[in-house]
């Protein structure tokens, strides 16, 4: 019995329900610069001229991941009675923070109905993020990113100088004024095991400060290709390939080419690209070497914790099944079966040369992978 994937009408893609949605919601139409998009200075750039989006991003994990994120934060809402889902903006820049738990003397300034069931000791902003397995690991040992720090910080900054936005549902917090926020906190949800890690720091302005460089030098760009590419492009890094600008930022892919291969124009940009290359390869080498030593030196440990990692050892003596050929020739026989043969080149191109014919040669075209070989010159 065979299972059909094809889809039927009268069973769509439940993605396309989600997407239609996902594309409704008023962050995807909005061409302000938002504190979630200081990713990419190029991206920023595109957003803050104002250009249409060139790519229909369609991603079941990010959607996956802000379902995930509307639990979470809804039922700390009505659980814990923390502030989420709240607005903040200035002349430059908007944002949602995902929670925001009041200490005691800011509560009592607001209706019961707003004050968290229990206070936070100092003011705290929190933002939650999802991560698949595959990326826990990198969670677990360096936290937040530089992105997602400046993301964060600067929702702070905003509470800090402005206070939440006068705007519809939350008028009363505007009332507050600024906020003094001390402490942040990032939320890690593992998307596949809901495994949850906390990172807690105090605010930090200097991170702040390099947000709003950041974004003063996307404000002094009159074009975005002024704004230089945070990232190297689809296929390499996720962030591009889920771009929503990304054919306006690399062009689209000619004769099977990586999009890539669009920015390299002239024999200078090849040059430049190659001296990069050179660059990245020694590093690799280097840090190669390192691991090789790693990897020799504790080749009798046994698997464990050490310190802050944890040390396994794959593909060691594993047993594996494979076809018993023995046994399937016996089969045969005693089926009366034919056993398949494979012609033997070999053996046929040693007979015909020691009979003395010529061995019939015919043109083939073989396909690998074109490898780069890069090599010093003289001057
Ligand atoms: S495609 Fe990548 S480098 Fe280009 S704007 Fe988007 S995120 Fe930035």
């Amino acid at each position: 019995m065979s299972i059909s994937v094809l889809e039927r009408p009268e069973s769509p893609s439940i993605w396309v329900a989600a997407d239609a949605v996902d594309q409704a919601r008023p962050r995807s139409r909005q061409s302000q610069l938002g504190a979630s998009d200081l990713v990419c200075e190029r991206r920023g750039a595109y957003i803050y001229h104002g250009w249409e989006r060139t790519d229909r991003v369609v991603s079941p994990a990010a959607m996956l991941g802000t379902y995930i994120h509307e639990g979470l934060t809804e039922a700390a809402r009505r659980e814990f009675g923390w502030l989420v889902e709240k607005r903040v903006a200035d002349a430059v820049i908007r944002g949602s923070i995902d929670v925001v738990q009041l200490d005691q003397a800011t509560a009592r300034q607001l209706p019961r109905r707003l004050r968290p069931t229990v206070a936070a000791d100092v003011n705290t902003v929190e933002d939650i993020k999802t991560r698949s397995s595959r990326r826990w690991d990198e969670v677990l040992r360096y936290g937040a990113t530089a992105a997602e720090l400046r993301q964060v910080m600067t929702y702070a900054r905003l509470l800090n100088t402005v206070g939440f936005a006068d705007v519809h549902g939350q008028r009363v917090l505007a009332r507050l004024g600024p906020i003094h926020v001390e402490r942040i906190r990032l939320r890690f949800i593992n998307r596949d095991s809901g495994e949850e890690f906390v990172q807690e720091f105090p605010y930090d302005p200097e991170i702040a400060e390099e947000a709003v460089w950041w974004l003063e030098r996307i404000a002094e760009t009159t074009h975005p290709e002024q704004a230089p590419r945070t990232f190297y492009g689809p296929q390499i890094d996720a962030v591009c390939d889920y771009c929503p600008f990304a054919t306006a930022c690399w062009g689209a892919s000619a004769g099977g080419r990586p999009v890539q291969a669009n920015i390299v124009r002239d024999d200078t940009d090849v040059a430049a690209h190659l001296a990069d290359y050179v660059a990245a390869h020694a590093q690799w080498s280097e840090a190669d070497r390192a691991k090789k030593f790693v990897r020799k030196s504790v080749d009798a440990v046994p698997e464990g914790r050490y310190g802050r990692n944890h040390l396994g050892w794959q593909g060691a003596d594993q047993e594996q099944v494979e076809p018993d050929m023995r046994a399937m020739i016996e089969i045969f026989d005693s089926l009366d079966a034919p056993i398949p043969t494979v012609p033997d080149s070999g053996r046929m191109v040693k007979a015909l040369v020691v009979a003395g014919i010529a061995v019939p040669m015919r043109r083939v075209t073989k396909k690998s992978s074109r490898r780069i070989d890069v090599r010093a010159v003289r001057e």
